[in-house]
């Protein structure tokens, strides 16, 4: 799960990581209010969308002015950023850089542990470092069991500065940073740039964080913060009624017992020519509500244009499927075609059952995907 610069911005200074002012705002009008509040000559505008390289695509901007202020914040709300709509900035106070440096801790799966990334060359051009001279990054796993005590973060800190005050705000950044990422259950917590100021300080003038999703059930504190995009609401739907589900690109929607059969469906519709819209594992169980509750979640794709039913009776009888699919399908609205492929305990009578009705019916999987694909 990603978070907003401004979230990330709020999660920095309750750890005690020094930011820049900064308001937030929804409307031009409130940036210019801000601009008016802040009493600061210079500011900057920025947008505030999941997703990096707003720099580069004009989504921050140093106002000199109120007028500057208003423009540009009027520019960048609903501006798109890497199909991310602007529908939020930040009015921040201008920072006076002397230098950019990068700072990161996340999940490093080699060393299997955290790991420290920092450069001297941060800001917006990092990815080119990386690319081109990889050796100016540097890399330090941190060991989860002693973590980061000052004399290791004062060791960090050296690689990058000299001075013996910067030495230790940076050491007590890392050592702030990190606390953070392991209370959070982050799987990265990057500060890019962290400025040294023309004054001699270190402040964080972007922040950016994302957690592990798996471990948001025990941290509410963050879960709150989630703004889905509209295929994620559709992905949270599916958790809440207990469903393996993953978008997919095609127009075949899937409705499978089981995670293994859920895959051999998707890549036999592959194999004669049809696209999956989705992986589904509705789990076991013959109960109507459950596929009530699945095609409801595969009708909210506009692009799905059949069903695929693919059930493997073991425990669960293929007659109180059907029995299940009848009373369900006698409360969902829909034309769209939905072939039912049973097999397992009681497959002839579950098959017999649905004879004649709305379903397509088919005795093999094989059969069955050709139907879908060829509807
Ligand atoms: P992104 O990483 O999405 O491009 P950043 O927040 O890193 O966005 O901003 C891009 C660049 O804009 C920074 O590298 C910095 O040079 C400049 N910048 C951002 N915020 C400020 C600020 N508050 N004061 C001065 N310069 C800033
Ligand atoms: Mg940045």
């Amino acid at each position: 799960m990603k978070i907003h610069e401004y979230q990330a911005k709020n999660l920095f200074s309750s750890y005690g990581i020094p930011v820049e002012k900064y308001v937030l705002c929804n409307l031009a009008g409130e940036a210019t209010k801000a601009y008016d509040d802040m009493a600061m000559p210079r500011v900057v505008v920025k947008a505030q969308v999941l997703t990096g390289g707003r720099g580069k695509a004009g989504g921050v901007k140093l106002a000199k002015s109120r007028d500057d202020v208003t423009l540009y914040a009027g520019s960048i709300l609903g501006m798109t950023i890497k199909e991310y709509t602007v529908e939020k900035i930040i009015v921040s106070e201008a920072v006076n850089i002397s230098s950019e440096y990068y700072v990161s801790f996340a999940i490093d799966r080699n060393s299997k542990s955290a790991i420290l990334m920092m450069s001297a060359e941060g800001g917006m051009d990092i990815e080119e470092v990386a690319a081109t001279t990889p050796e100016k990054i540097y890399k330090f796993p941190i060991d989860p069991l002693i973590g980061i005590p000052g004399y290791l973060a004062r060791k960090f800190a050296f690689y990058l500065f000299k001075d013996v005050a910067q030495v230790n705000q940076m050491a007590s950044i890392l050592q702030k940073l990190y606390k953070l990422f392991v209370d959070k259950d982050a799987s990265l917590a990057e500060i890019n740039p962290l400025v040294l100021t023309g004054e001699g300080n270190l402040i964080a003038i972007d922040a950016k964080m994302t957690f592990d999703d798996n471990a948001l059930y025990r941290q509410p504190q963050i879960h709150a913060l989630f703004e889905p995009t509209e295929a994620e609401k559709v992905e949270a739907y599916a958790k809440e009624k207990g469903f393996s589900f993953v978008h997919l690109e095609g127009e075949i929607g899937c409705m499978v017992n089981g995670a293994g059969l859920a895959m051999a469906t998707m890549d036999m519709i592959k194999l004669y020519g049809g696209r999956p819209a989705n992986f589904l594992d509705i789990g076991g169980s013959s109960n109507p509500n459950k596929v009530i509750d699945a095609m409801n979640l595969l009708l909210k794709d506009p692009d799905v244009k059949v069903v695929l039913i693919n059930i493997f009776g073991g425990i669960t009888r293929c007659d109180d499927v059907a029995s299940g699919l009848l009373t369900a399908f006698n409360q969902i609205e829909t034309d769209i075609p939905v072939v039912v492929r049973l097999t397992g305990t009681n497959e002839r009578e579950g098959r017999e059952m649905l004879k004649g009705t709305r379903f397509k019916v088919a005795e093999t999987m094989s059969e069955a995907v050709h139907m879908a694909v060829n509807n």
